[in-house]
């Protein structure tokens, strides 16, 4: 079978270079992809906007399976436009993929069908959401409805902080995702990933990761997409996921069948986990990135098949097996990243790095420039993913693929996994 894949980030070289394991797979297509992504697929250019491209595209070269990688095209409804070409396809319908589209959609949801989250209300305009903020305890979170590529979030601290924030969605800092404002209570716990396959009316679980969001170790400095990440949690015991599945993921797709829209795709729970159980904090309608990097070389089964029954609604048929090691990556950025990344410096010693044992890099913001070098082209730039008998192991071993990555114009972290080494060194 041939499949295109959607996207051109390391989440999609992840997938790539998973389901180019498969032998169910003939040729692999990706749009736009990145010059990782180009040693094992056809890269070819398709806006992701136009459907009725990426729609002549799958049928002048017998591609019958599109997998979506990113958020904003589902939200926008290109599995809706591709499956009713007759295309099958891997991941939600627009109304379904309001899960991360509309945080006050999620939240309706959760009151709805009992799933715990964090008390909350919605608001249409600032002096409304200024008199319920005034009654809150702090801190208090203050949070911009749609799509705002991660930075719609505000934790305030102050009353003046909370009046900022809502100000500045109203005022169209997040354009028309900040019409509506959600406010939330501040939970405190520990956060953890938590994975699913959803077809629509079965769930199977994948696994656990947790991600560092911040750009400096010591988890410091602004928040950025994700520089590195691990998994499995090891605050996600056996138990915890059980509690999961019941508590969280089980009515959410019970929930989404009965409002009409069944969610199929990958559905991402970002949890924390309290004192009193887990709680959502968001649903995420495609795989994290980076903590895909660590997910697909965690898995034992074929991705092809996975992801074919999940469109296929098969899934109750599947079993998912898992490798035991734990898996670890390294973002390397650009220098200045989250800011401005400074661009087309080049990259060398990605052969010798990669060959480290237990070692993969995914490439995220690469491209070969006119000389074939691998250059930057992005804020995040490589994956530096390495399994592991332990997270410290895991750690190590990407450390050792890193140093031999040339490139005086990146940066990584040097503590990704801390909090879950911290427990294993405390045996704990
Ligand atoms: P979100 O985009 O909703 O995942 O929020 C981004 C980050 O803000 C989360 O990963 C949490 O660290 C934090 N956050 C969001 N909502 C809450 C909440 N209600 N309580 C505590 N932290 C939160």
């Amino acid at each position: 079978m041939n499949v295109l894949v959607l996207g051109g980030g390391g989440r999609e070289h992840a997938l790539a270079w998973g389901l180019k394991k498969s032998p169910m797979l003939d040729t692999l297509y990706c749009a736009p992809g990145n010059a990782g992504i180009a040693a094992i697929a056809t890269c070819v250019s398709l806006d992701h906007a136009d459907t009725d491209a990426i729609i002549a595209f799958c049928r002048a070269n017998d591609i019958p399976f599109v997998v979506v990688g990113p958020e904003a095209p589902l939200v926008t409804g290109i599995a809706d436009a591709l499956r009713g070409a007759g295309l099958k396809v891997f991941g939600p319908s627009a109304a379904a993929a309001q899960l991360e589209g509309s945080k006050r959609f999620t939240k309706d949801l959760c009151r709805e069908f009992a799933i715990p989250t964090a008390a909350y209300a919605a608001f249409h305009d600032a002096e409304s959401a200024r008199a319920y903020a005034e009654t809150q305890d702090l801190p208090l979170v203050i949070k911009a409805d749609g799509l705002a590529a991660g930075k719609g979030v505000t934790i305030a601290e102050t009353r003046a902080d909370a009046n900022a924030a809502i100000e500045e969605c109203f005022a169209g800092r997040f354009g028309e995702a900040g019409s509506e404002v959600v406010i939330e209570e501040f939970m405190i716990g520990e956060e953890a990933s938590f994975f699913v396959l959803v077809d629509g009316r079965s769930s199977v679980p994948l696994a656990t990761a947790q991600d560092h969001k911040r750009v400096g170790d010591g988890d410091t400095g602004p928040n950025t997409g994700g520089m590195g990440a691990y998994s499995p949690a090891p605050v996600m015991t056996p138990e915890m996921c059980d509690r999961v599945i019941r508590e969280i993921i089980e009515p959410t797709v019970a929930g989404m069948a009965k409002r009409g829209h069944p969610y199929t795709g990958v559905l991402y729970a970002g949890l924390m986990i309290t004192d009193v159980g887990p709680k959502l904090i968001e649903y995420n309608v495609r795989f994290g990135d980076p903590e895909c990097q660590v997910l697909i070389p965690r898995l034992k089964s074929d991705l092809l098949s996975a992801l074919l029954a999940t469109a296929d609604g098969t899934l109750a048929d599947q079993a998912i097996a898992w490798h035991d090691d734990v898996a670890l990556t390294v973002v390397m950025a650009a220098d200045g990243y989250p800011g401005t990344p400074k661009a087309d410096t080049v990259i060398r010693g990605l052969e010798q790095a990669a060959a480290e044992p237990g070692v993969e890099i995914f490439h995220a913001g690469t491209k070969r420039n006119d000389a074939g070098e691998i250059v930057a082209a992005g804020g995040r730039v490589l994956n530096v993913t390495a399994r592991g008998r332990t997270v410290k192991e895991a750690q190590v071993r990407a450390h050792t693929a890193i140093d031999k990555v040339d490139w005086p114009e990146g940066f990584c972290r040097h503590d990704i996994g801390w909090r879950a080494i911290a427990r294993e060194e405390g045996g704990g």
